[in-house]
Formats: structure tokens, C-alpha cells, sequence
């Protein structure tokens, strides 16, 4: 059975907890207007990449210029818009010692924007990069710099072919035993924007130590119960309702 929660329900439990951990997943950042990667109107499919070129690592290391491509199109769009009302009140919650540590599985860097400190990336970013060849790493600005110089941004030890520390298919999924702790540890976990069916992130939810909270817009891949809530709604709408819910700058720990 689909059991709800009210945002005062959730303002309460909130207030209650001792250690709040947030799983985020694209639907989080849509509403900021990062293209979804899959959807209808996703990236994928209105630009026409095939993500099998773009996110394939056998296919990056043969030919890296459609992810390239791809990282043009998507860093300018970042360029181009703000963290919303949700990531910013993720990044208040933690300000106020409400908040153990975000999970991501976006390459978005949008709550660290938003001033968000205890992010794992589990499928990376673009704030680092590493070269494919002799394995040395450089900042995402370096990439960023090079990727305004050349097609294909080359190592400056080797020569080789650097790739952000985005995670490609075909490569593991970062921070995930930190990632398991820090749900093991909660006492309330969000899972935000995700449908859960990406693994193995979709896993991290059944670690979690307390109750489960998941607010998304349509269908997930985890079943209500006890001790998971599952609200479908907007996330900026439902949030700026439990917002109001909260004392003011209360609750510090
Ligand atoms: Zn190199």
C-alpha cells in the first residue's frame, strides 16, 4: 500500500532525526532545467547522442569525441542555469547540523553549487579528470580550459587523452562504501528525484538504517511499508511546504 507523508508529517520527522541522509537523482536537477538524460525530451534523444558512444568507456578510449561533444553541450547548459529551491534547502539543512551528508547520482555538481560540503558523487563529475594513459590526474578547470583548445583535451605528461571522473558504464561506481555507511548510519533517509532503478545506487536505500522517505514525480522501484514513505509530487513544490513547517533557524545541533 502507497502510504503518503504530509509535509508537516515530514517537517516532523525532520526535527526528530538524529542523522538525515539524501539520495538525489535527476529529478532533482530537471526542475533547474539539466535536460533529463533519457526521458522523452531527454538529452539522448532531442541532441542525438547515442549514450552507448557518449558513456561507453571501450567507445571513449577508441573515439572520445562524441563525449566531448556531448560535455560542450552539457557544460554550457550548466553555465547557463541555478540550483533549485531543493538543493538549496538541502544545503540549509546541513548549515543547520540537520544534515549527515548528500548522495548523488548526478554529474551536475548542482549541490555543491548550492552549498552543499558532504557530497559523494557516486556516478563522479566533471571537478576532476584523469588522463587514460599514464593515469595522471588535473582539475575540472584544467579540462574546462583545454576543452577550449583542442577537440579532444590532451594529457600534459603524455600527451594521452583525459577523461573526467565521470563514471562511464563498464566502470565502477564511486564512493559506494561510503555511500552504504552513511545509510547504515541514518536514522531518515531521502531519496529525492530518483526512480531507483539505476544500480547499483538503487541499492543504497535498502541499507538505510531508519525510515525511508522518497518524493518523485511518478513511478519508483522500491515499495512502500513500513518504514518507507513514498510521496509523488513535485519536489520544489512539496519542499517549500515542509520549509515553512520548520522553526526558523531552529534546531541546531
Ligand atoms: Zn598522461
Amino acid at each position: 500500500m502507497a502510504e503518503g507523508l504530509t509535509p508537516v508529517g515530514c517537517a516532523e520527522k525532520i526535527i526528530a532525526a538524529g542523522r538525515t541522509v539524501v539520495l538525489t537523482g535527476a529529478g532533482i536537477s530537471t526542475a533547474a532545467g539539466v535536460p533529463d538524460f533519457r526521458g522523452p525530451k531527454g538529452l539522448y534523444v532531442t541532441r542525438a547522442y547515442d549514450p552507448e558512444k557518449v558513456f561507453e568507456i571501450a567507445a571513449f578510449d577508441r573515439d572520445p569525441g562524441p563525449f566531448y561533444q556531448f560535455s560542450r553541450d552539457f557544460l554550457d547548459t550548466l553555465g547557463t542555469i541555478e540550483p533549485t529551491f531543493t538543493h538549496r534547502f538541502l544545503a540549509e539543512l546541513e548549515k543547520r547540523g540537520k544534515l549527515d551528508r548528500i548522495i548523488t547520482q548526478n554529474i551536475d555538481g548542482l549541490h555543491q553549487r548550492a552549498g552543499s560540503r558532504n557530497v559523494l558523487p557516486v556516478h563522479g563529475d566533471y571537478t576532476t579528470a584523469r588522463c587514460r594513459s599514464c593515469g595522471r590526474g588535473c582539475s575540472g578547470e584544467r579540462l574546462r580550459n583545454l576543452m577550449r583548445e583542442h577537440e579532444i583535451p590532451p594529457c600534459g605528461f603524455c600527451g594521452g587523452t583525459l577523461k573526467p571522473d565521470v563514471v562511464f558504464f563498464g566502470e565502477n561506481v564511486r564512493f559506494l562504501a561510503e555511500a552504504e555507511a552513511a545509510a547504515r548510519r541514518s536514522d531518515l533517509m531521502f531519496v529525492l528525484g530518483s526512480s531507483l532503478t539505476v544500480y547499483p545506487a538503487a541499492m543504497i536505500p535498502h541499507y538505510a538504517g531508519g525510515e525511508v522517505v522518497v518524493v518523485n514525480k511518478g513511478g519508483v522501484g522500491i515499495a512502500a511499508g513500513k518504514g518507507v514513505h513514498l510521496v509523488d509530487a513535485d519536489l520544489d513544490g512539496y519542499f517549500r511546504e515542509v520549509e515553512k513547517c520548520l522553526p526558523r533557524d531552529g534546531n541546531r545541533r
